[in-house]
């Protein structure tokens, strides 16, 4: 792999919390009594991972690839977009090298879930599951976070960008 240059891009979400809503999080569903609501399917570490490679790419952000006035986008699965936005760098010539991302969630508990959101997290970017960091962390009960009303989410991506392009 000639390399031209490396990129790094950072990406945050944060979805609200409400009663009786499906849970899902880096591609996996996670029982929990609390659901995350947005236009899409609202899994907001996915939404991270993809600003923060279309940031490194210097390709805009998720909402211009894919506005929420767009009834196209309504319940959209959130892999889908990511893998979209991994199609678009590549065609500007990048290569993902690796993200490491951060939940922030107060409950329920992500330990045991964390391996399979690596896992479905490497396979949609195409690269190895050891080149993806998965955190979690609570709000300690303090803020949105913390009173369960919301669930955050950040990434940071590294890209290189090969030669030729
Ligand atoms: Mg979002």
């Amino acid at each position: 792999m000639n390399v031209n240059q490396l990129r790094v891009g950072i990406g945050h979400d944060t979805h609200r919390l409400e009663p009786g809503r499906p849970l899902k999080i880096g591609g996996v569903e996670i029982p929990h009594d609390r659901g995350l609501v947005g236009h899409s399917d609202a899994d907001v570490l996915l939404h991270a991972i993809t600003d923060a490679i279309l940031g490194a790419a210097g390709m805009g952000d998720i909402g211009e690839l894919f506005p929420d006035s767009d009834p196209g986008n309504a319940g959209r699965d959130s892999s889908e977009m990511l893998q979209m936005a991994c199609g678009q760098v590549a065609e500007g010539g990048f290569q993902i090298l690796n993200v490491d991302c951060t939940v922030f969630a107060e409950k329920p508990r992500l330990t045991s879930f964390k391996r399979a959101m690596r896992e479905h997290i490497a396979n949609v970017l195409g690269i190895a599951v050891d080149c993806v960091g998965v955190k979690a962390k609570t709000g300690e009960g303090l803020d949105a976070v913390g009173q369960q009303q919301a669930i955050g989410a950040e990434c940071a991506a590294l890209l290189a960008k090969l030669e030729g392009h």
